[in-house]
C-alpha cells in the first residue's frame, strides 16, 4: 500500500487507549462510515460503549496487540505513553499514525524541548536534572523555578515549584526520577494551537485557543483567543512549523505561553486530540476529532473555520461531592453537555465538559457549571 493512499470509510480505525479522547474520536469516525476498535486495559473504558471492537489488554501485551492489529486497518492513539515495544510491534503490521518516532521525540521533556529549540522556537529557559551533579548547574537558571519529571507528567502532576537550591534538591530527591528545571515564565496568557497533518501531507491549523488552568488542570478554553492578530499568526506559524518538522501524521497540539510583550514560548506538545480543542465540536466546521480521523485516514482535511466564538468548561469529579450535579438547570443556560460515561467521580478526574457559542460563550459555560452545584 502506498502510504498516501486514503483509507476509505468501511475500514476500521484502531485507537490505543479508550478514555474520553478515544470516545470522541470514535463518535466522529462513526458518522463517516468507519468502524472503530479500541485497545485499553479496561474493557469498560469510556470509549467501549461507542466502539465496534474492544480488546481488553495492556499496551505492552503482544497477544492483545496482535488481536487488536488484526481488527484494524490503521492505528491512532489518544495518549502518548504507549510503550516503544508495543508501537514497534504494531508498526510491523499496519500504519500507526502518529508513529513511534514522533512519540519518542515528545515522550521525554528533554528531547521535546531540545527538538523545539532546534527548530529555532523559544521555550522557557530549562536544564536537565538527571543526576545529583546537575542540580547546581540547573540552579544557575535562577529561582523561582519549576521542577518537572522528564516523563509521564500531565495535568500539572510531577511538578514542584522551588525557590532555592535546598528546595530544588528536596523536590528532585522526592521525585526520584530524571527531571528538568524550568525558569518561571511571567506569562500574560496561555494559548494552544492544534495542527492537523494528513497522510497525504495536507495541513490545517485551528484557530488559537485561550486556556485557563486551575491547580495545573485545564479549567476553561475560549476560541478564538483574546490576542492580537499578530500574536495569533505567530502562534499558528510556530505550531505549523513544529508539526511539519516532526512529520506528524494526525494531530499535534502545541501549548504556549504568551508574554505581555507578545512573545510566544512553547511549553509542551501533545501528538493527539487535546482537551483545549473540545469546543471545536460545536465551534468549528470540522471538529478536532473529525480532523484527526481525516488526517490518519489520508482524506482531505475539513475547514477549520469558526461558526462563532466558542468556549468550554471542564467538569471534574469534584462537582459530584454533594451528589449528582443538576444537569437540567445547567442545560437551561443554553450550554451543551458532554459526559464521558465514567462510572466513578473522583476529585480532579475529567468527567465531562460544557460548551457554548456566541459572544458570551465563556460566561455561559461558567454560569452553567456553577449552576450544577447550586442547591
Ligand atoms: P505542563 O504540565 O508543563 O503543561 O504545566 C501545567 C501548567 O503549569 C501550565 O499550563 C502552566 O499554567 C504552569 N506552568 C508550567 N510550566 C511553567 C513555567 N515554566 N512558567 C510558568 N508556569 C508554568
Amino acid at each position: 500500500m502506498n502510504p498516501r493512499d486514503p483509507i476509505l470509510p468501511g475500514a476500521t480505525v484502531g485507537i490505543l487507549g479508550g478514555g474520553q479522547l478515544a470516545r470522541m474520536l470514535a463518535l466522529a469516525a462513526k458518522p463517516m462510515g468507519y468502524r472503530v476498535a479500541i485497545l485499553d486495559p479496561d474493557a469498560d473504558c469510556p470509549a467501549s460503549s461507542v466502539a465496534d471492537v474492544v480488546v481488553a489488554g495492556d499496551f505492552g501485551d503482544a497477544g492483545a496487540l496482535a488481536e487488536f492489529a488484526q481488527a484494524c486497518n490503521v492505528v491512532t492513539l489518544e495518549f502518548e505513553n504507549v510503550p516503544a515495544g508495543g508501537l514497534s510491534l504494531l508498526e510491523g503490521l499496519l500504519p500507526v499514525r502518529p508513529g513511534r518516532r514522533v512519540l519518542e521525540t515528545l515522550r521525554d521533556r528533554v528531547s521535546e524541548k531540545s527538538f523545539v529549540n532546534a527548530c529555532g522556537v523559544e521555550t522557557a529557559p530549562w536544564a536537565p536534572v538527571r543526576v545529583e551533579g546537575d542540580l547546581e548547574t540547573a540552579a544557575r537558571l535562577g529561582f523561582p523555578a519549576i521542577l518537572k519529571t522528564a516523563t509521564l507528567g500531565y495535568d500539572g502532576k510531577g511538578q514542584a515549584r522551588v525557590n532555592n537550591l535546598e528546595e530544588l534538591r528536596a523536590a528532585w530527591t522526592r521525585f526520584g526520577v530524571p527531571c528538568i528545571l524550568e525558569g518561571l515564565v511571567d506569562f500574560a496568557l496561555e494559548v494552544s494551537v492544534i495542527v492537523a497533518r494528513s497522510a497525504s501531507l495536507e495541513t490545517a491549523v485551528f484557530p488559537v485557543f485561550e486556556n485557563a488552568h486551575r491547580n495545573g488542570i485545564l479549567d476553561t478554553t475560549l476560541v478564538p483567543a483574546r490576542v492580537s492578530g499578530e500574536v495569533s499568526a505567530r502562534a499558528q506559524a510556530i505550531a505549523l512549523e513544529l508539526a511539519t518538522r516532526l512529520e506528524v501524521i494526525g494531530l499535534v497540539c502545541v501549548e504556549c505561553f504568551v508574554t505581555g510583550d507578545g512573545r510566544v514560548l512553547v511549553n509542551e506538545l501533545a501528538p493527539r486530540p487535546h482537551n483545549s480543542g473540545h469546543a471545536t465540536i460545536e465551534a468549528c466546521r470540522t471538529s478536532q476529532f473529525e480532523q484527526a480521523i481525516r488526517a490518519v485516514c489520508g482524506l482531505p482535511l475539513g475547514s477549520v473555520d469558526l461558526h462563532a466564538t466558542g468556549a468550554m468548561a471542564n467538569l471534574l469529579g469534584d462537582l459530584w461531592t454533594n451528589g449528582e450535579p443538576r444537569w437540567t438547570a445547567a442545560l437551561e443556560t443554553g450550554a451543551k453537555l458532554h459526559l464521558y460515561g465514567k462510572r466513578e467521580a473522583r476529585p480532579g478526574r475529567k468527567m465531562g465538559h460544557l460548551t457554548a457559542l456566541g459572544d458570551d460563550a465563556l460566561e455561559t459555560v461558567q454560569k452553567a457549571r456553577a449552576t450544577l452545584v447550586e442547591r
